[in-house]
């Protein structure tokens, strides 16, 4: 096994979450009487680029299958950072009827549809069938592809590059790191801008998200290991941004080394900031393990109490850190009776692993749970305002990242 973006040999563990299957791979109930694949969930650290990574690329077909159903504009929040954020990147850049934006893995078109409200011409490049045909029933044009450089290519050549390149939360997933940031400078004009967004590996360690590790989420990135990769193919970070979403993101503005964009003071006090915390030393990736550990002892352990004294625990967001959480912690419906999520293309499934019942939000207000464990930490705020009316019957809410904490 080698690193992903610089071919050394992969040696030192970051990470070791025994194994588990595809976060997205939902069961329907004619699936649970059959067998699950479950593969090694180990993340190393490269000792050269310090890139963190997954030890091996599964195929993609295991894990995009057409049954993958997570649709972004279910997430108001969400909904309402992609919002942000196209008004920004119009008044920064300038964007107007003569330019052409592309998003990278656009799903349902959560975000350029704002892009086409503004009359900015806009296509989206969108892999998986079912969330690419939501984003043209809403008008906006969809490319079903996996992003690269071969991609790239040939969609300069048919119609031409792009004035800004949108690739928010692919980064970490895309298999061939290489292939992938090579695909955006060939899309990408002479004078055009991509912004890329992923969650920042400090933060991941600071907020102990362990439960951010699943097989998609192939790299794990500080910003001085992505100016280098994005460097080797030509392109140059001019700002970077620091975002509240997943736990902590950062947000890159990135062009070709030879255009002009003015590089801002944020792009050294992030470089700085990281080697004041330790990044460039390989002792910072040792010591993750036993976080990780904690947190999982203390969350069994407060559902085995729960079991014993005859409480009623639930969960909300059948999310990939859900999925994580549970099934290296062992989790099974004894002990979490079902998982409520808002989507309807989840709901009446099975999560993967535990097996636990995706419902819909009426079975709280039927069951009255004792407690509501929030699964997507991230959306916190948001789930205990929806669910505000558990307090009626005495409900609490759980998270259990960074640490177990019951309101
Ligand atoms: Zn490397």
């Amino acid at each position: 096994m080698k690193c992903r973006f610089c071919q050394t040999p992969l040696g030192n563990v970051f990470l070791d979450l025994g194994s588990a299957p595809p976060s997205n791979a939902f069961l329907r109930s004619e699936d649970l009487n059959a067998a699950e694949s479950w593969f090694p969930l180990k993340l190393f650290t490269c000792n050269q680029c310090l890139l963190v990574q997954v030890d091996e690329v599964q195929r993609h077909d295991a894990l995009f299958s057409s049954d993958y159903a997570y649709f972004s504009s279910y997430s108001r929040s969400w909904l309402a950072h992609a919002e942000r954020y196209v008004a920004q990147a119009a008044e920064r850049l300038h964007l107007g009827p003569r330019d052409l934006v592309m998003e990278i893995a656009s799903n349902d078109g959560y975000l350029l549809q704002y892009v086409q409200a503004r009359g900015i011409p806009c296509v989206g490049i969108e892999p998986t069938a079912g969330t690419a045909a939501a984003a043209r029933e809403r008008g906006i044009e969809t490319v079903e592809q996996f992003f690269g450089e071969g991609f790239a290519t040939e969609f300069v050549q048919a119609r031409r590059q792009a004035d800004l390149v949108i690739a928010n939360n692919v980064l970490a997933h895309v298999p061939e790191l290489n292939d992938f940031v090579a695909g955006l400078a060939i899309a990408l004009a002479p004078k055009g801008t991509i912004t890329v967004e992923f969650p920042h590996l400090l933060q991941l360690v600071a907020q102990r998200q362990f439960d951010t590790v699943y097989h998609e989420h192939f790299s794990y990135f500080s910003f001085r290991t992505v100016q280098r990769i994005f460097g080797a193919h030509g392109l140059r970070i001019w700002d970077v941004e620091e975002l509240p979403t997943h736990g902590g993101s950062l947000r890159l503005w990135a062009c070709h080394v030879d255009a002009s964009h003015r590089e801002t003071p944020a792009v050294a006090a992030l470089l700085a900031l990281e080697s004041d915390a330790g990044m460039q030393d390989m002792a910072w990736y040792h010591d993750f393990q036993p976080l990780a550990d904690a947190i999982k002892n203390d969350f069994l352990a407060f559902l085995l109490d729960c079991k014993r004294a005859g409480k009623q625990v639930v969960g909300y967001g059948a999310a990939a850190k859900g999925n994580t959480l549970l099934n290296y912690a062992g989790v099974r419906p004894d002990l979490l009776g079902y998982v409520v999520d808002a989507s309807p293309h989840k709901q009446g499934r099975h999560l993967p692993g535990s097996r636990i019942p995706v419902v819909a939000e009426m079975q709280i207000r039927e069951t009255r749970p004792d407690f509501v464990v929030v699964l997507p930490w991230n959306l916190r705020d948001e789930i205990i305002e929806q669910l505000a009316y558990i307090r009626e019957w005495g409900g609490k809410f759980v998270t259990a990242v960074p640490h177990m904490a019951v309101s």
